[in-house]
């Protein structure tokens, strides 16, 4: 560069071809200088801790928090917005849990794959206004593997586009060959993903999972967690596409004493987070089940520290309401 600027100083030839030839580095020398501050604005902006615009979101985040929560641990606002998915898109699911988040109408909404797109696109874009980009977002049914591959995969590049580090939520009860179609590009056959995050929701009050139609007890569906991580592993050395998985487990008064032994049991087998969801009285009344209100988040705690084989602080970190939610 600086060579060029230096040409500066030669005369100008008589030529006047040559003359045009040679003005060239004197006007493309500003258009250069603006490229290169342009260029290195973007690095700037790209190795700031946090973009202008989520550090704009998260601070509105904090700022609507109630008062009692702004606490120093707390974690909303600071460098997360919240967890948040699509809602009510594709609620149609071919499992049948007890109890299930879904109204009684769900599955007569059938699965349409440009429905989807559209309304997650629409989601995404208003959850990028509200909130930033950089935030997680689940993509949620109902069950996301009754979605095509390929509409599954543009749900996913719709929420990459808004901004999101997006998640599918699956009962897990898929072949790999779904996996493998999601992850590659038909047209060319290389991924179309370098990294995939799932949550695989295993517990014993699902009803009809191939091979466990009716399990009766957490110790049984052990395959079929090491099942669904084998999948990603398999993608991973077969593609060289990475993954984040998630177990989701819904604890009823039923299955509270298999909570240790689920953790202890599957600690290993490639799950990256666990998380415990007490039973709630929401969605399909028909599939309620007695006692959802016993179940008292200290106890779920207390299995979960037993199956980890130590105490686990929950107060360290806060997210959202701790009422609601603990983390460790
Ligand atoms: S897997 Fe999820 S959506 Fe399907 S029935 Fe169970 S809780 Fe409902």
């Amino acid at each position: 560069m600086l060579g060029a600027w230096g040409s500066r100083a030669a005369p100008a030839p008589e030529d006047p071809e040559a003359r045009s030839q040679m003005t060239t580095p004197h006007r493309s020398g500003p258009r250069l200088v603006g490229r290169i501050a342009a260029a290195a604005r973007s690095i700037e902006r790209a190795t700031r801790p946090m973009e202008p615009e989520r550090a704009a979101a998260l601070a509105r985040r904090w700022d609507e928090l109630p008062a009692g929560v702004r606490t120093p641990e707390q974690m909303l606002g600071r460098r997360i917005a919240g967890c948040e998915g699509t809602n009510a898109v594709f609620p149609r699911c071919d499992l049948a849990c007890s109890p299930c988040y879904h109204s009684r109408d769900a599955n007569r909404v059938p699965t349409d794959g440009a429905h989807t797109i559209r309304q997650v696109r629409a989601q995404m874009e208003l959850l990028r206004e509200l909130r930033g980009p950089g935030q997680p977002a689940q993509l949620i049914g109902g069950e996301v593997t009754l979605l095509s591959p390929d509409d599954h995969a543009a749900a996913l590049r719709a929420m990459l586009d808004a901004g999101r580090k997006p998640m599918s939520m699956t009962h897990g009860d898929f072949d790999y060959a779904h996996l493998e179609a999601l992850a590659l590009d038909p047209a060319t056959g290389r991924p179309r993903f370098r990294h995939l995050s799932f949550a695989g929701h295993f517990d014993s009050t699902m009803r009809g999972r191939r091979g466990a139609e009716r399990p009766g007890g957490e110790a049984e569906l052990d395959p079929f967690r090491a099942r669904f991580c084998a999948m990603f592993a398999r993608l991973r050395a077969e593609h060289g596409i990475t993954s984040f998985l998630a177990h989701n487990m819904t604890v009823t008064p039923g299955n509270l004493d298999e909570v240790a032994g689920v953790v202890r049991r599957n600690r290993d087998a490639g799950f990256r987070l666990f998380s415990f969801q007490p039973a709630a009285y929401v969605g399909n009344a028909a599939r309620w089940g007695e006692g959802y209100r016993a179940v008292d988040p200290d106890d779920v705690w207390s299995r979960i520290e037993e199956g980890a084989g130590g105490r686990l602080h929950h107060r360290a970190i806060q997210y959202g309401d701790p009422r609601c939610n603990r983390t460790a």
